[in-house]
């Protein structure tokens, strides 16, 4: 698909989206969130040679959310290699993202890097490696969007800090089990700091174009960072846990490696093309964007880029 051709479907599916902008609701538990301007839309699509074609918000900056335990991840596993898989599991929680009693069942292991209780001994493992981890993943992400204007918002960090009280109960069970290393409070001011990263869909999909690529790129696009296995791993985690508990039924109606988070956008990786990052604020019970969503959905369909290949009842459908 040339640039043309891929600014002409995006701005085709601005237009699909239109009547889902007003559905859905925002996320009350992080008050700042609620302030958000709900009727906004903006995608990005950037390919692996270059190109980038983008439409809308998409230089809009908004609330990354849960979009940031995928970049968290990224940097661990770039710091600590395949020993993270001895902290975090590989494997679909079943369970909403937030959910406390799993972890206890379990002994204080963890699922998967996507729910927060695998995203909070990520974070650790970020405290134990870095002085100012929120800082390191800062730097790094301006060095793969190749733009120093990401930044953390401080007033949705402190909204969410002051309100975070199942992760607070999440993460004191983790340090009961010994699962978290550094103190609870340090984890908790860095998750809730990495949460609040301020991105837009542009900068999110340059962020993420290097996990489309056959060649070992980190975000901040050096060579020597994330080996293809431990890739594979991010890119199968995004395929099955990246949507919270409705991670099937993506990979069955999109059929795209994404990760998505609260603040309303929604990140793909298409193996060796590229990357997609779709946002609007407007979620669904399972908390995801639902026009963003719809708009990635809308996307693979068209182009087939997907696991699915093209499908034409996707295209009809309102
Ligand atoms: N900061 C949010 C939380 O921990 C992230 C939620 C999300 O985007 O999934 O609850």
């Amino acid at each position: 698909m040339n640039n043309k051709d891929a600014q002409a479907l995006l701005t085709h599916i601005v237009a699909r989206v239109q009547p889902l902008l007003s559905r859905g609701v925002l996320p009350k538990y992080i008050p700042q969130l609620t302030h958000v301007n709900q009727l906004q839309f903006g995608m990005a699509f950037i390919t692996l040679d270059g190109q980038e074609a983008f439409v809308g918000d998409a230089d809009v900056r908004f609330s990354i959310q849960s979009i940031s335990k995928l970049f968290a991840l990224m940097l661990a596993l770039e710091r600590v290699g395949d020993d993270l898989w001895s902290r975090v599991g590989r494997e679909p929680s079943g369970r909403p993202f937030n959910e406390l009693v799993q972890v206890d069942h379990e002994a204080g292991a963890t699922r998967n890097p996507f729910v927060n209780a695998g995203a909070l001994v990520v974070t650790d493992i970020l405290c134990s490696c870095f002085a100012q981890p929120e800082l390191a993943l800062l730097q790094n992400l301006r060095l793969g969007a190749r733009d120093e204007r990401i930044d953390i918002d401080q007033g949705v960090m402190r909204s969410e800090r002051g309100s975070c009280h199942r992760n607070a109960a999440i993460a004191h069970l983790l340090k009961s089990y010994g699962s978290i290393r550094n103190s609870v409070e340090t984890v908790l001011d860095t998750y809730c700091r990495q949460c609040a990263l301020a991105m837009t869909a542009r900068q999110i999909a340059r962020c993420v174009l290097p996990l489309a690529a056959d060649d070992g790129l980190s975000v901040a696009g050096t060579r020597d960072s994330l080996k293809a296995a431990q890739r594979h791993s991010v890119v199968a985690l995004m395929l099955t846990c990246g949507t919270y508990d409705a991670a099937g039924d993506f990979a069955a109606r999109v059929g795209l490696p994404m990760k998505s988070g609260v603040g309303g956008g929604i990140v793909a990786v298409i193996p060796g093309v590229g990357s997609l990052c779709a946002w609007s604020p407007g979620l669904d019970e399972s908390g995801n964007s639902i026009a963003a969503a719809r708009a990635i959905e809308i996307f693979a369909s068209h182009t087939g880029l997907s696991l699915l290949g093209a499908r034409e009842w996707v295209r009809a459908a309102p």
